[in-house]
């Protein structure tokens, strides 16, 4: 029987690698090493990167990886990861993969079983996140929204009732028409948080109900520049109002269908947001009525 040959050298690593979104003070230590050591780097934009690159007197060779050729490319880097060759993956700004080319080469190497390294640091998501003061235990993130405005309303009318914090990246241009359609969808007084410009000169983080902020953003055009994250408080149901979404309702009947009241109350409250109490309160009179 013939012995399978063994590999002479195994598969180099594929380094996801994130870089600033701003302040170049915030590229870590180990991202600089990464990045001078690997063979290769694949740049969402090289001549973008090649800057950062210069900045810090690297001089890996840069190779394009944006969302255009990132299917065809990646059979390139996988080839010189196969060969032993460590690659770095980066984007223009933060972490690859977040709103970012770069999905398709990490599924790639890892299902090819060729190792796949984090090398974590910026996020703008996250680092807004970290100093809105809105609950940060439980978030979801929407990235970018539809940019025309019935799909926009309909994709929000859809998180209406979502009770985790809500983060989206926006455009500078569309930022007022945003901001206006969140208003006109979660009501004027949901507490919203606008971040611009983190980690740079002009950096706002700027807090206010939506019609607010609204106002404050349309009196001043300087705030319809720039970067920005758009962070939305969760849905509360209104104190004193007994009424439960029908949303609710369906998550409650079907926990209801397969646990014992007071764990599927629990768990629907987990679940949803929803005070336990009340969830258990409108699990007693589905029984009643069942
Ligand atoms: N991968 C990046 C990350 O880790 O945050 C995000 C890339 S996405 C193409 C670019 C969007 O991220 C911008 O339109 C903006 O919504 C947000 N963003 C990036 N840098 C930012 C900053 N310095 N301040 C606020 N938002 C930023």
């Amino acid at each position: 029987m013939k012995v399978p040959e063994l590999p002479t050298q195994s598969s180099g690593t594929l380094y996801v690698v994130a870089t600033p979104i701003g302040n170049l003070e915030d590229i870590s230590a180990r991202a600089l090493r990464i990045l001078a050591e690997v063979a290769l780097i694949a740049a969402e934009d090289t001549r973008h990167s090649a800057r950062l690159l210069q900045h810090f007197g690297i001089a890996t060779p840069l190779q394009a990886c944006h969302e255009h050729n990132e299917r065809e490319q990646g059979g390139r880097f996988i080839g010189r990861l196969q060969a032993g060759d460590d690659v770095a993956l980066i984007s223009d700004a933060g972490t690859p993969l977040i709103s970012d080319p770069g999905y398709h080469l990490v599924r790639q190497a890892r299902a090819m079983g060729i190792r796949v390294v984090p090398v974590p640091g910026a996020c703008a998501l996250i680092a807004a996140l970290s100093a809105a003061g809105l609950p940060s235990d439980r978030f979801i993130f929407e990235g970018f929204l539809p940019a025309k405005m019935a799909a926009r309303r309909a994709r929000l009318e859809l998180l209406r009732e979502e009770p985790r914090t809500l983060i989206f990246y926006e455009a500078p241009h569309r930022i007022l028409e945003c901001i206006e359609d969140m208003r006109l969808v979660f009501g004027a007084e949901r507490l919203a948080l606008l971040g611009r410009e983190l980690t740079k000169t002009f950096e706002t983080l700027k807090s206010l109900p939506l019609g607010e902020l609204y106002d404050w953003v349309a009196a001043d055009s300087n705030q319809q520049r720039g970067e920005c994250v758009l962070l939305v408080a969760g849905w509360e149901a209104p104190a004193g109002d007994e009424q439960v979404s029908a949303g609710v309702m369906r998550v409650l009947d079907l926990l209801l269908a397969e646990l014992p009241l007071k764990r599927a109350a629990a768990l629907a409250a987990e679940i949803t947001g929803v005070r336990k109490n009340l969830l258990y309160q409108q699990a007693l009179e589905r029984q009643k009525g069942a």
